[in-house]
């Protein structure tokens, strides 16, 4: 039976377990423009509860993959439903079944309770950093109270990607110098927990003592991020990070700080929305005839870049 294109049947087969649907609709949001944008509009409006978000991230063969799948399966021993996207600023398309997904996920793959998904932009206005939040919405409206985001890579978007969940852990491995690039990173900033991974290997103490005098070089913090060892590869400690996920989610909750993250993350998505037309719009004001016009006597010195400015805003206001 060919599948439909509408978002609201599409949401209703998802929620109904229709796997098929629900991959559709994150196929949707991948492709962006109308088809990404109905999706989300269908999605957002179902009014469902917010899923947790976590982010993970950490340099490539640092074992994300390996912890979340290890993470997925403590989640699963609590009977909690989980979705997972791996997202993927450098691959160019990835049809939700690249390699990684079926190497890291074998586990899961008959497990009905467990979605496992690959993103990556296909010309998407804004890229990833847009596409994410549609998926997440797509995701909470049929019905997955967790949502484990997993960045490939360790590019500016990705770390902004991970540092958009509500907990965001960073994952690091032993030995000198893995502390201090994830500090260079920027992860320390974003980290509210911390996992050393490969913790069967020597060094794990000294990462964590790393770890520690950074965070204390950089002052108070609201939530010190508790600092764990694990052996993905042999589940080890997996169940004390579900712990941790917990205990940051109860004090973000206690506090009032999860409602003001999440309103800080609607604001910068409507802050990304705007800066993506805007760009458009500029590109627009350039190359059209008011814009060659003004760059000619820019040129010619017979007005500054400020002015010429002035002149091609003035010009768009009055249309
Ligand atoms: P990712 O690139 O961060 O997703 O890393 P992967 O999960 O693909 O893991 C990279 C490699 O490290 C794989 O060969 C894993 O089997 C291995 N690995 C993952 N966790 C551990 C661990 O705790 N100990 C050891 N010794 N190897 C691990």
């Amino acid at each position: 039976m060919a599948i439909s294109r509408d978002p609201d049947e599409l949401i209703d087969a998802a929620v109904a377990r229709d796997r098929r649907a629900l991959a559709r609709l994150l196929s949707m949001v991948e492709r962006g423009g109308s088809p990404a944008r109905a999706v989300g509009a269908a999605a957002h409006t179902r009014g469902a509860d917010p899923a947790y978000t976590v982010g993970l991230t950490g340099a490539p063969g640092a074992g994300k993959s390996t912890l979340t799948s290890a993470l997925v399966g403590e989640m699963r021993a609590r009977d909690e439903r989980v979705a997972v996207l791996a997202i993927d600023p450098s691959s160019p398309f990835s049809g939700g079944a690249i390699l990684g997904d079926r190497v890291r996920m074998q586990t899961h793959s008959t497990d009905d309770d467990v979605f496992i998904r690959s993103m990556a932009t296909r010309g998407h206005l804004g890229g990833l950093s847009l596409a994410t939040p549609q998926a997440v919405r797509a995701l909470e409206a049929t019905g997955w109270p967790w949502v484990v985001i997993e960045t490939v890579g360790v590019g500016q978007i990705e770390v902004d990607i991970a540092g958009e969940a509500d907990t965001t852990v960073v994952v690091v491995n032993p030995g000198w110098g893995d502390s201090v690039q994830a500090n260079k990173a920027g992860l320390l900033e974003i980290a509210d927990v911390f996992v050393i991974n490969k913790a069967d290997r020597p060094g794990a103490d000294e990462a964590e003592r790393d770890l520690r005098q950074m965070l204390e070089l950089g002052g108070m913090r609201e939530w010190w991020p508790p600092i764990l060892h694990t052996v993905a590869v042999d589940g080890v400690g997996v169940d004390a990070l579900l712990g941790a996920l917990d205990d940051h989610r109860a004090h973000l909750e206690s506090t009032g700080i999860l409602e003001e993250r999440r309103r800080r993350r609607r604001r910068e998505e409507l802050g990304e929305i705007l800066r993506a037309r805007l760009e458009l719009q500029v590109a627009a004001l350039l190359d059209g005839h008011d814009g060659t016009e003004v760059v000619r006597r820019l040129v010619d010195r017979e007005i500054d870049p400020y002015v010429a400015a002035d002149e091609l805003l003035g010009a768009a206001e009055e249309v």
